[in-house]
């Protein structure tokens, strides 16, 4: 599956919101939403109103690039959750959570979802056991999330043992900071995810 390779910080100015794409490096002064929050490329002073199609593109490419997704696997995830029963843009909500690269994030295991998805494609992360290389599988109430033996020797988990003391974990996950095993809990609500976008209005865009 190919991957967004620019520099991701025009992904956070072309949406006008930081998508904290960069992990730490988005609380720095170094932030390039911080120093200047105009769209990339050539700069037209005059205001351009946006049409409603404009603005429901922009909340579905926010989601998409907050989670590192290409086009049509962002579709798929959405045609899985328009099947399932409920709200549509709560379902994609969840389903987005539930990657794998995500959780690895969420635990702190990762400063970013792009480092993340690195550590699962190189095969450094269990998932309840197995190892798995594939950053979008999804996963269920009462997976568990761990290191790959070999990978507990080398310099980057020797750090994270350092500093995941201090990592915050969301209410359906759990941390054991001394083995740094994570578990989901129970799955994630809508309710759990501080999104920086609208369900509803990527199921608008979606339904034209
Ligand atoms: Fe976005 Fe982070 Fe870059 Fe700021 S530093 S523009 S939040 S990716």
């Amino acid at each position: 599956m190919g991957r967004y390779t620019a520099a991701v910080c025009r992904l956070c100015r072309r949406s006008g919101e930081k998508l904290m794409l960069k992990g730490s490096r988005c609380l720095t002064a170094k932030c390039a939403i911080d120093r200047r929050n105009k769209p990339p490329g050539q700069q037209v002073n005059r205001r351009r109103r946006v049409s409603d199609r404009g603005l429901q593109l922009n909340e579905k490419q926010k989601a998409r690039n907050t989670y590192g997704m290409m086009e049509k696997q962002f579709r798929v995830l959405f045609e899985k959750a328009e099947k399932q029963a409920g709200i549509t843009g709560e379902n994609l909500l969840v389903l987005l959570e539930r990657r794998l690269d995500n959780v690895v994030y969420r635990l702190g295991f990762a400063d970013s979802r792009n480092q993340a998805r690195q550590l699962v494609q190189h095969g450094h992360i269990m998932l309840s056991g197995r190892k798995t290389n594939i950053p979008s599988c999804l996963v269920k109430e009462g997976d568990t999330i761990s290191w790959r033996e070999g990978s507990t020797k080398n310099e980057y988990y020797k750090q994270l043992q350092e500093s995941i003391g201090s990592i915050t974990v969301l209410s359906w996950l759990n941390l054991d900071r001394q083995n740094i095993i994570g578990k989901v809990t129970s799955l994630p609500t809508p309710d759990d995810v501080d999104a920086k976008f609208d369900g509803k209005t990527i199921v608008e865009y979606y339904s034209r």
